[in-house]
């Protein structure tokens, strides 16, 4: 069984006006990340929109000395950036079965979450991902993945950095260190 995670693809990590962009790098995934998760939904798999999340003022948190304030509980910049949103609202009847939305407060969606229950209560050992930024919560969960056995496949058109040599860096890593099976569109994996 394999399943469907969605990282950080959040008005904040995406739009312009977002805190934390990784800019038209991110928006011009829009398209694919929407299509991706429709298709996981539509054939009945598990998707999981991992989040991060961050609470106001937050002097403990490891991230407030190394980036500006982003994601932050109950704002717009937390909101799923563009048609994803309209994906992730068009399938909320399947919310907490079929689809979970999963808040995190590290880079890495399996840290301090359940989602290695999730995955393994469902008999999942197939995990794709997709969103932002390749080179940071992408490969802390890639990593995650990878050390809890799971198979890793990376949707390289539908991830995204800031910094495009940090990008490239991390796809190269997915496939040579953590074995991960790389995928474009026109795989027609899903
Ligand atoms: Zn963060």
């Amino acid at each position: 069984m394999k399943a469907l995670v969605v990282i950080d693809y959040t008005n904040d990590f995406v739009a312009d006006e977002g805190k934390l962009t990784c800019g038209k790098p991110g928006q011009q995934i829009e398209d694919r990340m929407a299509n991706i998760t429709e298709d996981f939904i539509k054939n009945g798999e598990f998707v999981v929109f991992a989040v991060d999340v961050h609470d106001k003022n937050d002097p403990y948190h490891p991230e407030s000395n190394l980036f500006p304030p982003h994601n932050i509980r109950h704002t717009e910049g937390r909101d799923l950036y563009g048609r994803l949103k309209d994906v992730y609202e068009n399938h909320i009847d399947k919310l907490n079965k079929q689809v979970m939305w999963m808040d995190k407060t590290r880079y890495s969606a399996f840290a301090g979450t359940d989602l290695e229950i999730k995955l393994r209560e469902r008999k999942i050992t197939e995990v794709h991902l997709a969103g932002v930024c390749t080179d940071i919560c992408v490969l802390h969960t890639a990593v995650d993945a990878y050390n809890r056995g799971f198979s890793i496949v990376i949707h390289e058109d539908a991830v995204q950095s800031f910094d495009q040599a940090g990008h490239e860096w991390a796809l190269s890593h997915f496939k040579n260190t953590l074995g991960a099976t790389i995928v474009h569109q026109k795989d027609s994996l899903v």
